[in-house]
């Protein structure tokens, strides 16, 4: 079975006529795609059904909250499409499209008109990419790698193989739970999984289920033949309001991704992207119901971590008491701040590592770098 891709919520037949005009000014600014496939996940007698919400518009999108590019992803682009902020990481933004979008997307820039975001020269990445010998594994992101042809994702492997010290690709996809006929009427993509892993490397498809209903029968295929081929499967996603924001339901996700074949890697705090505000939770009640979900599972099923992919790096949020926050640098984009803890005061109304005052606590030891080595001068951690 091939899916079709639906570009218009006038086409959508489960949503009342009067809704489709209401959220015509919603997707005047910010684009709707989804699947057939996946529009049939959705259950349209439920106005709050999770699936629903995560694909189709809500009126709260035009709130005046977020920016375009909030982790500033723009300060560690080195050319157009590719993004080198851990040192040995990089990022190739390959595809400028998806299987769907999503409503709380963190990076909406790339679907709005003019944008030039995504990788146009592989040549140039490539020859960054040689000259970059800390660089160990490439991360394909985009958008999303697997809506690009078949061609072209082997031809952009192809130049990552011939790298010597690369010896990770990860691909970002979300098109196993938008559209698993991808995986399931490609046998070429197995294929190249086996071929990476015969040369000494390994693929990891980093995979974006954020609820359970997500992972199909088809879903469940298609992972099955990515563990066949070999490839290693980890999930991450955000932490979205009405999809996955109850201890239940995210316990729920974890299950049955360990069940799948599938790891939970991070659960993200929602970005404060543009558009954002009606699917972002708060940093401490996020951090309650990710420790709450964590309780009702295997340790298999909870091996994700809780974090903000904050322009600083990757911030972990370890712990939350009444009177304080304490967060670890899991990455730091600065390899001086590595490893190091953080405490704030509370505050739960901060949806952002920014939100919590850094300023408040002068006199408490806590509230000031105590890892080790000093913080960073451009940091401002103390
Ligand atoms: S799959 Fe990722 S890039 Fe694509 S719409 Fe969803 S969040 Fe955005």
């Amino acid at each position: 079975m091939r899916t079709k891709y639906i570009a218009s919520i006038m086409s959508l037949p489960g949503l009342p006529e009067q809704e489709k005009q209401r959220l015509q000014r919603v997707v005047e600014r910010f684009s709707f795609q989804a699947s057939e496939h996946y529009l049939s996940l959705v259950d349209w007698n439920d106005p709050d059904d999770p699936i629903r919400r995560l694909i189709v518009p809500d009126a709260g999108e035009l709130a005046n909250w977020g920016s375009l590019d909030a982790s500033r992803e723009q300060d560690h682009t080195v050319i157009p499409g590719l993004q080198h902020k851990y040192n040995s990481t990089a990022l190739l933004l390959a595809s400028s499209s998806c299987g769907g979008i999503c409503r709380y997307c963190f990076r909406k820039r790339i679907f709005l008109d003019n944008r030039n975001d995504h990788l146009k020269d592989l040549t140039g990445a490539a020859d960054y990419l040689r000259r970059h010998r800390e660089i160990s594994n490439v991360l394909l992101t985009g958008g999303d790698p697997l809506t690009l042809s078949p061609s072209r994702l082997e031809a952009i492997i192809a130049r990552l193989m011939d790298i010597d010290h690369i010896r990770m690709i990860r691909i970002g996809t979300k098109m196993l739970a938008f559209d698993p006929f991808r995986v399931l009427n490609d046998p070429s993509l197995p294929e190249l999984v086996g071929q990476v892993i015969n040369q000494g490397k390994q693929i990891y498809i980093m995979n974006h289920f954020d609820h359970p209903r997500e992972i199909s029968e088809p879903s469940k295929e298609a992972i099955h033949r990515l563990n066949r081929a070999g490839a290693v499967l980890l999930n991450q996603t955000p932490m979205i309001r009405g999809i996955n924001d109850t201890p239940r339901t995210m316990a729920s996700l974890f299950r049955e991704l360990a069940a799948a074949g599938v790891s939970p890697y991070y659960v993200f705090q929602c970005r404060p992207a543009l558009g954002n505000k009606p699917y972002s939770v708060p940093v401490e009640e996020g951090y309650r119901v990710f420790e709450s979900a964590k309780t009702m599972v295997s340790g298999l099923a909870k091996q994700a971590r809780f974090v903000m992919s904050h322009a600083l790096g990757k911030i972990e949020v370890v712990g939350v008491t009444d009177r304080h926050t304490f967060f670890k640098f899991h990455r730091a984009a600065d390899d001086r701040n590595s490893g190091k803890f953080l405490v704030r005061r509370s505050n739960p109304h901060a949806h952002w590592f920014d939100d919590y005052d850094r300023t408040a606590m002068p006199n408490a030891p806590l509230g000031r770098v105590v890892g080790h080595g000093k913080p960073h001068p451009q940091a401002n951690l103390a």
